[in-house]
């Protein structure tokens, strides 16, 4: 039979190394997508720790406002203050008084709603250097991920590169019948395995039985038998 035949295993390395080469480019081709889920990652990380800042700016802005209306208000209190000690009239002392009533109620709200700010910057804070230092971490692992990646890609290249010219010389070697059977198959097969051992008169490719006078014929034959459900090239092991 046909695998007894030393053309038939040098037919058979070039078909483990193209295997192996279809694996690799797959492997390369897939490379470029994960590179870019990587930095997609990194994106949305930075945007947190941006969007973490812009928060407190915005809280700490709000506080300062507050402060200034704090301020101008206090002291528009205490002039008219003065202005109570000066007037004459009970009429306009108790006016005075009813307005300093009210704006002392403003200032208590004002004061309220700064406690409440000051404590959503103390939250904002504690946030944005969580951000600052665990996001931080997690954007250097996710650059050096997409550092090895771009390491497996020149690897892989290189590989295959090596790989291409073991193929040239496998095809030099295997007979030009055989070559021309396996080129072939390979157009009608288009998924590997192109050669697949028969186990128990089943192709090990597509796992269908053969017939019997397929496995006859490769037992007996000194030339390419095919799988008659799947187009693959089938031989017995031993
Ligand atoms: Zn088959």
């Amino acid at each position: 039979m046909l695998s007894n035949n030393p053309e038939f295993k040098k037919l058979l390395l070039l078909h483990s190394r193209d295997r192996r080469k279809l694996v690799m480019d797959k492997e390369l081709a897939n490379l470029p997508r994960l590179i870019d889920q990587i930095e997609t990652k990194i994106k949305i990380e930075v945007e947190t720790i941006e969007a973490a800042s812009h928060e407190l700016k915005l809280l700490e802005t709000k506080n300062n406002t507050i402060e200034n209306e704090i301020n101008s208000l206090s002291e528009f209190i205490s002039g008219q203050k003065n202005k109570q000690l000066q007037v004459k009239k009970n009429e306009e002392y108790q006016a005075l008084e009813n307005e300093i009533a009210n704006l002392l109620e403003q200032l208590s709200l004002k004061e309220d709603l700064q406690i409440e700010t000051l404590l959503k910057i103390d939250g904002a804070n504690e946030i944005s250097s969580l951000a600052q230092n665990k996001i931080a971490a997690k954007v250097e692992d996710l650059k050096l991920e997409k550092k090895v990646l771009f390491l497996k890609i020149d690897e892989l290249k290189t590989d295959i590169h090596k790989l291409e010219s073991e193929i040239q010389e496998s095809r030099k070697e295997v007979d030009d019948a055989l070559l021309l059977g396996y080129e072939r198959t390979k157009k009608v097969v288009t998924r590997p395995p192109f050669i697949a051992p028969l186990e128990d008169q089943k192709c090990s490719g597509c796992n269908l039985r053969v017939s019997n006078d397929i496995s006859s014929s490769v037992l007996v034959e000194q030339k390419l038998t095919h799988c008659d459900q799947c187009g693959r090239i089938v031989y017995f092991e031993r």
